[in-house]
């Protein structure tokens, strides 16, 4: 039994899914960047992305099911070759999805992609975007030098088009810390964001998401060559915290690869913990009843003690 699951014991907490309500679907590997943070191990060179049948795949599965959300992330999801399919398709279903793309914002800016911001407008795409600081010196630190000028740049050309300003286009930031420590109450670090990017640079947005740095891929890797992958541990064990259980996303969140490998989320993807069939051979969506996720047993491991410090972390920001 891993740690996490030993606390749960220990509390009298049992961890099961309740009814699905996103479809996250990582598109891939590939992206533009390569942060220091990043648990997907993500950058230029990747080769891992999502053919277009098993987009094809994934959208008649969905047909079948009620799910009224699709998450796409990466790498940058962008980067596919189908990823304006995938939107297109799922724009199409009835009844209609809310799309959400998972964008680190300098792909908006790269030669070939000067449309897509567009695009994404015109089938009313949330955007939720990595920006782990409002100065750049935070940003370049942990993303490479000249993403945050690119950031800053993408997310005034997202205004211009009504991104963060209209109601029907959803522009929300993503913060994580650039080391070792957990993330600054989200309310007060929205309002600096605001006052900041507002004040520098005339960019609004909706809402700051605060999301914990989990102890996995180049992150992991990170701690482990200074010597402070425990340290942190510790850190996150000691700050458990129950109250955040409720709102874990593998609660309600169905995460797939760019296979159509099924996990309970982005987290346990990159770990390979696949949901497996009955006989033990590894499972897609095509073969998951969408009626029976409700009430399945959650896999974990020490790393969701990253989901569950302080104010709890879930794609959408802080729990409690
Ligand atoms: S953190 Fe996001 S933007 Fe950075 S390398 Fe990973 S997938 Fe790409
Ligand atoms: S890493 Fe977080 S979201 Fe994933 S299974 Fe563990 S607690 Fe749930």
């Amino acid at each position: 039994m891993n740690r996490f699951a030993h606390k749960l014991t220990e509390q009298s907490i049992a961890l099961r899914r309740g009814r699905p309500e996103i479809l996250q679907v990582n598109v891939g590997k590939l992206c533009n960047l390569t942060c220091a943070h990043c648990h997907v191990n993500a950058g230029p060179k990747r080769k891992e992305i999502m053919t277009r049948e098993t987009v094809d795949r994934i959208i008649d599965w969905l047909a079948k099911t009620e799910l009224p959300t699709v998450d796409l992330t990466g790498g940058a999801p962008e980067m596919i070759p189908d990823f304006r399919y995938f939107i297109e398709r799922v724009k199409e279903l009835q009844p209609s999805r809310h799309v959400i793309d998972r964008c680190n914002l300098t792909i908006l800016i790269e030669d070939g992609y000067h449309d897509l911001p567009r695009f994404l407008a015109g089938k009313q795409v949330e955007i939720i975007a990595s920006m782990p600081c409002y100065s750049s010196e935070n940003v370049n630190a942990q993303r490479g030098e000249g993403v945050f000028e690119g950031s800053i740049a993408a997310l005034q050309l997202l205004n211009s088009l009504g991104y963060g300003i209209d109601p029907m286009l959803p522009l929300h930031l993503v913060y994580n810390p650039v080391g070792e420590f957990l993330p600054s109450p989200q309310r007060e670090l929205e309002a600096d964001y605001k006052r900041e990017l507002q004040k520098h640079f005339g960019i609004v947005f909706n809402r700051l998401y605060t999301i914990a740095n989990l102890p996995i891929g180049r992150f992991a890797a990170y701690l482990r060559h200074h010597n402070r992958l425990d340290e942190y541990m510790q850190l996150l064990v000691e700050s458990f915290n129950p109250a955040t259980i409720e709102g874990l996303m593998c609660r309600n969140t169905i995460s797939v690869g760019w296979r159509g490998e099924v996990y309970d989320c982005d987290f346990n993807q990159q770990l390979g913990m696949q949901w497996n069939n009955p006989d033990r051979s590894e499972m897609f969506l095509w073969e998951v009843d969408p009626h029976s996720v409700e009430n399945r047993e959650i896999m974990t491991g020490d790393h969701c003690f990253g989901c569950t410090a302080g104010a709890g972390s879930t794609c959408g920001g802080a729990i409690v």
